[in-house]
């Protein structure tokens, strides 16, 4: 086993919290926990994350809401990232499938200066883990993986692939969609497989994008093109397995040409920067999101579809709201209490039921094949368009 530890100070062995996971949750998460007072093991296997900035661009490029961004703010988390490398959403334009129908967001609807910010993971990642580092002395990294979790009545016993084991009042689990906390802790999974892949790419394009998101709805298809900085887009192509498995087995320059053909001459001609990447997508909702002395934040929560870019977004407020709970309990008091657990999971029960149905709803809605679905998709779209209240309401939810 190999312990890295930030500061002799935060290497104890009873932390107040183990935090499972590497990725971008389990690092917010992290923050989270210090922020609400608390000494934190973190258990984060090294090379996964936080690679040096490279040379291109980031294939994982994430929307981060307003709301996201207000909370890493506060946390100290977003000023570490490269701003040179993020790009405002000003705009959004959403098209149906019958070539007129559309929705249409921009900052004035929202009143905020930006709809989202489009960040690299890497980016995001290295910023995060700046953020922890300099919370040194409340929190000790540890870089072997979990393998085993035994929970007591007063402690949960984190043992680690070298042998070492944790002992801790509160674990939580962001060890992404199929997190072993969740199944050690025997919190039921339900798992929905889409049988769709997002297929992902950057572009060079001729036509500027001036800040504006597009995405356009072909039956079960959904094609997003989003702004990066010097007139780059991020693809994100979510469709049929089968019809990911011949974008992503084209030649780069016959899946930019595709791309180009797809989104109707809009970003102009394109040249693919690296090759593409496949992400199988599915559904996950859990029985819990807490059991005794266990806490899930992030993908080992729930994973959604990503046609809103929002699952990360939801992650990032299981973190806000545990650490929202945690404060409030007094210096003494059990942070593993299933009691104060129960109100983190009550707050976030409607978030998370809103962002599943709001993305799996869409998702079927434009998925239906029966009679008169098409025209009333796209009727739908136009109304909302034409709804201000509506799109507002929208809009905010988005934003959180
Ligand atoms: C194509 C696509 C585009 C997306 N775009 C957006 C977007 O624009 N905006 C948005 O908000 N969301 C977006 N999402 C969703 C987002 O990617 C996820 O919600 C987010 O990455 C989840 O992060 P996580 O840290 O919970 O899980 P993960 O990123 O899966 O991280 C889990 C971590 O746990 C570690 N781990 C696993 N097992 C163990 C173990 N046994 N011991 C220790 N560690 C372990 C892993 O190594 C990993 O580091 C998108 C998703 C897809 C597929």
């Amino acid at each position: 086993m190999m312990a890295v530890s930030f500061s002799a100070a935060g290497s104890a062995t009873r932390p107040d919290a183990v935090v499972v996971g590497a990725g971008l949750i389990g690092a917010a998460a992290v923050l989270g926990l210090v922020e609400a007072g608390l000494r934190v093991s973190w258990v984060a296997p090294a090379g996964t994350e936080a690679s040096p900035a490279a040379p291109g661009w980031d294939s994982r490029i994430y929307a981060v809401s307003p709301g996201s961004i207000e909370w890493l703010s506060a946390v100290g988390a977003w000023q570490g990232v490269d701003g040179a490398r993020t790009c405002d959403v000003t705009a959004m334009q959403v098209s149906g499938d019958d070539g007129h129908s559309g929705i249409g967001f921009d900052t004035r609807d929202a009143r905020r200066p930006r709809l989202a910010a489009i960040c690299e993971s890497s980016n995001l990642a290295r910023a995060l883990e700046r953020a922890v580092a300099a919370r040194a002395h409340a929190v000790t990294r540890m870089s072997d993986p979990i393998v085993d979790l035994r929970i007591g009545e007063r402690t949960a016993s984190v043992t680690l692939s070298g042998g070492a084991t944790l002992r801790t009042p509160l674990v939580v689990a962001a060890d992404g969609a199929g997190s072993t906390v969740r199944e050690r802790a025997g919190i039921a999974v339900e798992r929905h497989d889409y049988g769709h892949t997002a297929v992902v790419a950057n572009f060079r394009c001729s036509v500027p994008h001036h800040g504006v998101a597009r995405q356009w709805f072909f039956g079960d298809a959904v094609l997003a093109l989003l702004p990066l900085p010097g007139g780059l887009r991020s693809m994100v192509w979510s469709c049929a397995d089968t019809h990911a498995a011949w974008l992503l087995g084209l030649p780069l320059e016959a899946l930019a040409d595709e791309v180009a053909r797809v989104a109707g001459g809009e970003a102009g001609s394109m040249q693919a920067l690296a090759p593409a990447a496949g992400f199988p997508l599915r559904l996950q909702r859990v029985s819990q999101l807490v059991g005794p002395r266990v806490a899930l934040v992030g993908d080992a929560a729930h994973t959604v579809h990503p046609l809103a870019g929002q699952g990360m977004n939801l992650g990032f407020g299981d973190c806000r709201a545990l650490s929202a709970v945690l404060s409030t309990r007094g210096p003494q008091s059990d942070p593993g209490d299933l009691g104060l657990l129960r109100r983190y999971q009550r707050a976030r029960a409607e978030p998370i039921a809103a962002m599943r149905f709001a993305t799996d709803g869409l998702f079927r809605l434009f998925s239906s094949t029966l009679p008169g679905a098409a025209r009333l998709r796209n009727l739908g779209m136009g109304w909302v368009d034409r709804t201000p209240l509506l799109k507002r309401e929208l809009m905010a939810a988005a934003m959180a």
